[in-house]
C-alpha cells in the first residue's frame, strides 16, 4: 500500500502527525483529568487534542503554523469543548504568563503541559518550560529519542549531560513509550521517545530565580564541555571563558574542588546533581 502524503507538513516547523491510535491514547492517558489548566504545544492537525481538551476546564493550544492555528480551535470545539484557548505564535517568543491572565485563572493555578514537539527546536523549548517549573506540575512530551534519552539519562552513562541534570533538578523524569518512525506522517528519519515529568515536592537544588538557575547550568555546561576529560582539566580549559574566570588557575580550582569535596580527577558524568550544587555554591 502506498503512504498517503499529507498535503500540508512543512519541514522546517517539525510537522510529523501522529498516526499510530495505541501511541496516541497511551499519551492521553497519562495527562490527569479534572485539571485546572492545560497546554498542548504544536497541535497540528489535533491528534492528540481532541482526547485532551476534554481532561481540563481551560485547554490551551500553542501553535505556530498560520493554518493549523486558525482551524484547531474550531475543531476542537465542535467536539464539545468551549474553554479554548488558541495562541498563535511561536513557543520561543512567547508570553508564558498570557496562559493564566487570557484564561483567568489564578495566578497560582498549576499548569500540565503536553506535546508532540517539532523536534527542531524541542529542547530550547523544554528550557523556556523548566525556567517556568514552579508552576507547571507535570508534562508530558515527545522527542526524538536520543534526545528522550539524555533527558532521563543517570550518571554514570554515556547519555547524561546537562540536560539531564537541568530537567531532573525539577522532575522525576520517566519514559513512558518510544515509537517507531511508523508512528508518524510523513515519517522521520528517527525513532522518537515520549517522556513523563513529574515535578519533585521540593528541587534537587532550589534557585532564587531564572538567573540563577541560568548560571548553574553555565556551569554544568562547562563541566560537560570535555566529557573524556577529567573535572580539573575540562574546569580549568574553559573557566576562563566565564565569569568564573578567576577560578581558571589550576591551584585555586584544585582548592574549589576540595572545599566542594570532589575528585578532581573525577568525570563529569559520574557527578550528581547534589555535587554540580556543591561545586556552583563554592564558586559563588
Ligand atoms: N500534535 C500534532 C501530532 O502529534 O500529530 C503535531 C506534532 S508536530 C511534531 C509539531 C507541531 O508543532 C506542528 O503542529 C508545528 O506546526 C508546531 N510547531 C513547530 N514549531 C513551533 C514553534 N516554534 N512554536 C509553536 N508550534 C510549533
Amino acid at each position: 500500500m502506498r503512504e498517503e502524503k499529507p498535503k500540508f507538513a512543512k519541514k522546517s516547523l517539525g510537522q510529523n502527525f501522529l498516526v499510530d491510535k495505541v501511541a496516541i491514547q497511551k499519551i492521553v492517558d497519562a495527562v490527569p483529568s479534572e485539571i485546572p489548566l492545560l497546554l498542548e504545544i504544536g497541535p497540528g492537525r489535533g491528534a492528540l487534542s481532541l482526547g485532551l481538551a476534554k481532561k481540563a476546564a481551560k485547554y490551551c493550544v500553542l501553535e505556530k503554523d498560520d493554518v493549523f492555528a486558525k482551524e484547531i480551535g474550531e475543531t476542537i470545539r465542535i467536539q464539545g469543548q468551549e474553554e479554548v484557548f488558541v495562541f498563535h505564535t511561536d513557543a520561543l517568543d512567547f508570553d508564558w504568563e498570557k496562559l493564566w491572565t487570557e484564561t483567568g485563572v489564578a495566578a497560582n493555578t498549576q499548569l500540565v503541559v503536553c506535546a508532540n514537539l517539532p523536534y527542531n527546536v524541542a529542547t530550547e523549548i523544554l528550557f523556556r518550560l523548566l525556567e517556568r517549573q514552579d508552576r507547571i506540575s507535570k508534562m508530558v512530551l515527545m522527542f526524538q529519542k536520543e534526545v528522550g534519552q539524555r533527558i532521563a539519562a543517570r550518571p554514570n552513562s554515556k547519555a547524561y549531560g546537562n540536560i539531564s541534570v537541568a530537567a531532573q533538578n525539577f522532575y522525576n523524569v520517566s519514559m513512558q513509550q518510544t515509537l517507531k518512525p511508523t508512528a508518524f506522517r510523513p515519517s522521520p528519519k528517527v525513532e522518537s521517545a515520549v517522556l513523563v515529568f513529574e515535578r519533585r515536592e521540593k528541587p534537587v537544588l532550589p534557585f532564587k530565580d531564572r538567573e540563577h538557575f541560568l548560571r548553574f547550568h553555565q556551569l554544568v555546561r562547562v563541566c560537560f564541555s570535555h566529557r573524556r576529560k577529567t573535572l580539573e582539566n575540562s574546569l580549568s580549559m574553559e573557566l576562563g571563558r566565564t565569569e568564573w574566570g578567576k577560578f581558571a588557575e589550576k591551584k585555586v580550582l584544585q582548592e574549589i574542588l576540595a572545599r566542594a569535596k570532589i575528585d578532581g580527577q573525577r568525570r563529569a558524568e559520574t557527578l550528581s546533581i547534589e555535587e554540580f550544587g556543591a561545586i556552583f555554591a563554592e564558586l559563588q
